[in-house]
Order: structure tokens, then C-alpha cells, then sequence
């Protein structure tokens, strides 16, 4: 990093869970009693807005000038002070509705919901930060683009050095980083480690970015707030959409999807709670779903929930499986999914199957027998 950087609000209020930026929110004393009064409002409302949009499903996070070169709407009747001024209160609305949106999160208390809030603001905050360094390599060099991505792993307690280019990280901080995100590619046998250090791309290591956020994001996640905080904050419209969410998703208990076996009911809640699941489980559930009978572009919406969706990617995948190759493949069987340690909540039938798809079967049988069975009790 270049001798005397001193991030400004400039470089962090869009980006509320580094370091620099929790400095800055201590040093302005936001405290939650102050929170409610008038002059958080403005940050209030965004606090509120963020949370419902994590639900929507995109976080919007607008550039208000993070770079010196971007440039700053100035109608010519407003000094550049008042410009300057007009800018600064909001970023630090901004900045500060962070906070108070991990205060709401924390009054819901919901892990579904603060699950999905973590994942929202990392993916918008990976495309911010994309957006931005190519915008500062674009403006100011290859070299300033480095240097602030090293600060920003720095900001985010990620060990990362940089040479002419190259990216270095430590092994501890990737594995903890890594093991999350679904691509083989990324297992650490596929990676050549040097003196405890992996080599990784500019685009590599925003992913690994991404998830250092997310994890931040969740950590100690719900807060104890007080109740006083709970009540004057208008929740309705939130919890709404919630339950709105969770009852599309109540099909798994009381529709055909109760029928699936556990392995697979497992990996779809997963999915719909916007975790990663592994490579393995991915094909495994892509070819069950579709055997039984789901469409290609039901499947791509389940998979639109994971943190590393990539529709490009997820449809050209999704079309393999289903044969576009010529091969159309099959499930694996429970012993495959056992080796691979995707057989996940086994019950008293998945003793009697060998394969996910025959205990689906069973299920899908036993359930039109014990339907004519209380037909014929009933005498109709
Ligand atoms: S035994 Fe087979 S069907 Fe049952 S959970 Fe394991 S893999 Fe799935």
C-alpha cells in the first residue's frame, strides 16, 4: 500500500462492515438510544429499505462518489462546498444505516432472514467492489487497483500480498474462506501451496472478498437490542414479506415435496436459505429433480437463491445433465451419495432403498395406496 493512505468516508461508506468503517461509526458515536431520534431518519429508512431488498433479492448500493475522478452531479445554482456537504450527509446515511439494520435484523430474529441479508449485501457489495476497482484501474492504473484490493483484504483481516501483479494468500484464511463456494476448482487439492501461500487472480480473490463478507456480516448475528428499539421500529411490511417467502417454501412440508428423500429435501432448504452446497450435491439434486419430472427453469430459479449463482454457468450445467451432451445422467445411487457425504438425514425408508430415487417412488406409491385405502374405508 502506498505510503500515507488514510481511508476517507469516501472509500467505506458503501462498504459498512470494514474495519476502517466500524472505526468511523465508534468515532460519531451512533448509539442505539440516539438511533431513534430525528437525525437518523434518513438512515432509518434505508436500514429498513437494505432488509427488504436482501428479501427481493438484489441490495442496491449507488456510487456517490467513491473514486476522486467520479463525477458529483453539481447544479450550478450549489457552491462545490454545498455539494461537497450534501454528498458527505449521504454517505454517512449510508454508513450508518448499516448498523441499524443488523439492529432490526437482531429484533426479527429469524436465521432464514439473516442468512439471506449476509448473502444480499456480500453479492451487491462483490459487484460494487468489482465495479469500482475497474473504474480506479481504468482511471488510475493496474498498480492503484492492486493496492486497493490489498487494503481492502486488510480491512477485512484476510492476509494477502501482492507482487507485480500477483496475488498471494495464506492457507488458513483461504480454506476458511473457501469451503464454502460450491466449484471443485476451489478445493485445496486442486491449488499448488508454497510456503503456506496460494497464488490466486484478481477475480479469484473478490470471491474470496465476497466471502470474508458474508461471513463478517452474519458474525454475531441476532444482537441483544432493547426492546424500547424494537417497538418504535416499524416492522410489519418486513415480516410480511418474510412469511410471504417462507410459504412459497412451505411446499417441502406439505406438498409433493414431502415425498423427496432426506438427502434431497435437505439440499433444496439449503439452497432456499441461499447456502452453498457442495459440487456433488448440486449434480446429485439436478438429477433427481430432474427424473422427476422439474422443469429446466425451475431448477435455474432454485439455484438463482445460492450466493455464487451464475445463470450462464447454472444453464449450461443444468442442460448437461439433462442430457444436452447425448448423455442424459441419472442420480447417484445412497452409496455414491454416502462416499460423498451428501446422504443427509436418513429415516426408517431410506433403510430399505439403495437409491434417492426409488424412495421417492416408494413414498409416491405408498401415498396412493393409503388414498384408496381411506376411499374404500369411507365407501365411496
Ligand atoms: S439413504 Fe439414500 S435416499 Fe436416504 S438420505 Fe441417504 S442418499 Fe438419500
Amino acid at each position: 500500500m502506498y505510503a500515507g493512505f488514510k481511508p476517507e468516508l469516501r472509500h467505506f461508506y458503501n462498504l459498512p462492515f470494514l474495519n476502517s468503517a466500524v472505526d468511523y461509526i465508534k468515532e460519531h458515536g451512533i448509539e442505539i438510544d440516539r438511533i431513534l431520534s430525528p437525525d437518523y431518519e434518513e438512515a432509518r429508512k434505508r436500514a429498513l429499505e437494505r432488509i427488504k431488498q436482501a428479501l427481493e433479492g438484489e441490495i442496491e448500493k449507488t456510487n456517490l462518489g467513491q473514486s476522486k475522478k467520479s463525477k458529483i452531479e453539481n447544479p450550478e445554482f450549489e457552491s462545490e462546498i454545498e455539494v461537497e456537504n450534501k454528498i458527505k450527509i449521504k454517505m454517512e446515511n449510508e454508513l450508518f444505516s448499516y448498523p441499524i439494520a443488523r439492529a432490526i435484523l437482531s429484533c426479527i430474529k429469524d436465521n432464514y432472514l439473516i442468512r439471506r441479508y449476509a448473502v444480499m449485501e456480500a453479492k451487491a457489495s462483490h459487484n460494487f467492489i468489482r465495479n469500482w476497482l475497474e473504474e480506479i484501474k481504468n482511471n488510475e492504473g493496474l498498480e492503484r487497483r492492486n493496492e486497493l484490493t490489498v487494503w481492502l483484504c486488510k480491512e477485512l483481516d484476510i492476509d494477502v500480498k501482492e507482487k507485480e501483479g500477483i496475488f498471494v494468500i495464506h492457507f488458513s484464511d483461504y480454506i476458511r474462506l473457501s469451503n464454502t463456494i460450491g466449484d471443485p476448482s476451489w478445493r485445496l487439492i486442486n491449488r499448488s501451496l508454497k510456503r503456506g501461500m496460494l497464488k490466486l487472480t484478481h477475480p479469484q480473490l473478490l470471491r474470496i472478498i465476497q466471502e470474508a463478507i458474508r461471513q463478517r456480516v452474519q458474525h454475531g448475528l441476532p444482537l441483544d437490542v432493547p426492546a424500547n428499539f424494537c417497538k418504535s421500529i416499524e416492522l410489519d411490511e418486513i415480516i410480511e414479506e418474510l412469511e410471504k417467502r417462507k410459504e412459497m417454501y412451505g411446499e417441502i412440508e406439505y406438498g409433493p415435496e414431502r415425498f423427496y428423500p432426506p438427502c434431497m429435501r435437505n439440499a433444496i432448504r439449503l439452497i432456499r436459505e441461499s447456502i452453498n452446497i457442495s459440487h456433488t450435491l448440486r449434480f446429485a439434486l439436478t438429477s433427481f429433480l430432474l427424473s422427476i419430472g422439474w422443469d429446466r427453469g425451475k431448477i435455474l430459479d432454485l439455484f438463482r437463491n445460492l450466493p455464487d449463482f451464475d445463470e450462464k454457468l447454472a444453464s449450461y450445467q443444468i442442460e448437461h445433465i439433462a442430457g444436452s451432451t447425448g448423455t442424459v445422467y441419472t442420480p447417484p445411487s445412497c452409496k455414491t451419495m454416502e462416499t460423498y457425504g451428501n446422504c443427509v438425514g436418513r429415516d426408517k425408508l431410506c433403510i430399505k432403498v439403495k437409491h434417492p430415487l426409488s424412495y421417492y417412488r416408494v413414498r409416491l406409491r405408498k401415498e396412493k395406496y393409503e388414498k384408496r385405502r381411506q376411499k374404500s374405508n369411507r365407501g365411496d
